[in-house]
């Protein structure tokens, strides 16, 4: 904030080849990282707040009768009610010139949002279209972790209900080769980068006639399928449009085959599925999934780490 507000306004700069001086500009247009990370930044209540997602305005529920505090997404994909950035910054200064505390913490878990972001004095940030949901977190450190969990009937303690999707601990084809790691045994060694590798490239294979039913497979299938789209270099409108109306199917399979429309069950519809329905707004907004995903920065941490010295 306090390098983008001056490079906003402009500072002087000179031109070697024109000798003459001139006013810089730059304007910040973008704020990308894994969910929690962009909830802080945006000043929202956050994924497991009463109304989670970033994007839009749905409200999400809790496990009827348990004492998890955490909300999850029914997977409504009617027209979601999409955050307008005039709406959210007048709730975010409703929000933080509430009369008292106890006012301004009913109105941040009705709009789900804590205050008034810092980044929002830069007139070159839009609210929420600037944060789109990233995609190296979203979908190689979540969806895909958490799909294989369901497989493996390792996720949040659930059996498969009325489905039969389970592969058993052991029945997962991995352990071929050196590298890339075991999905199923060795998460830790697994990075966003080789749960993409296994996604796109080996998971079809591996994974063919291991489902009891092929409907399973098939699911997982078509999800590759959009994920390939999506990483193309270039989308054209009409890709966008697929993705959109490939994602909405996908996630209302999902529903189906996971949720089994049974709320016991809720916990496998966390935001990360219900922000499927928004990667087509995303890459509407802001370009395709490369242009804002985590890859170049992590590649970097990853670089910094080892030179850092006492
Ligand atoms: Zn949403």
């Amino acid at each position: 904030m306090g390098m983008g507000m001056p490079l906003a306004v402009g500072v002087w700069a000179f031109d070697v080849l024109e000798s003459a001086l001139f006013t810089l500009r730059a304007y910040l247009i973008l704020g990308s990282s894994d969910i929690p990370a962009m909830s802080l930044v945006m000043q929202m209540k956050g994924h497991n707040g009463h109304a989670p997602c970033c994007m839009c305005e749905i409200v999400g529920v809790r496990i009827p009768g348990g004492h998890n505090p955490c909300h999850y997404m029914p997977l409504d994909c009617n027209k979601l009610p999409l955050h307008q950035h005039d709406q959210m910054l007048s709730q975010a200064h409703e929000v933080q010139s509430a009369p008292n505390q106890t006012s301004a913490e009913q109105l941040a878990l009705k709009y789900g949002i804590k205050g008034v972001p810092l980044l929002s004095y830069l007139p070159s940030m839009q609210f929420p279209a600037s944060f789109p949901y990233e995609f190296m977190h979203l979908i190689w450190e979540n969806v895909m972790k958490n799909l294989v969990l369901l497989w493996k009937g390792e996720f949040k303690g659930l059996d498969t209900g009325q489905e039969s999707y389970e592969l058993g601990k052991n029945t997962i084809p991995s352990t071929y080769g050196a590298s890339p790691p075991n999905v199923t045994t060795d998460r830790m060694a697994c990075t966003a980068d080789t749960w993409s590798f296994w996604t796109l490239y080996i998971g079809p294979v591996v994974l063919r006639h291991k489902f009891t039913k092929e409907k399973y497979y098939k699911h997982f299938i078509d999800l590759v399928k959009i994920l390939h789209v999506c990483l193309q270099f270039e989308l054209s409108a009409d890709d966008i449009q697929t993705v959109c109306r490939w994602l909405e199917r996908w996630v209302l399979s999902y529903e189906e085959m996971y949720y089994q429309h049974d709320p016991c069950r809720i916990n496998t519809c966390p935001v990360t599925i219900h922000a499927l329905l928004h990667v087509a707004d995303s890459i509407e907004a802001t370009g395709p999934v490369w242009t804002s995903w985590s890859f170049p920065i992590e590649h970097f941490c990853g670089q910094l780490q080892p030179v850092i010295r006492s």
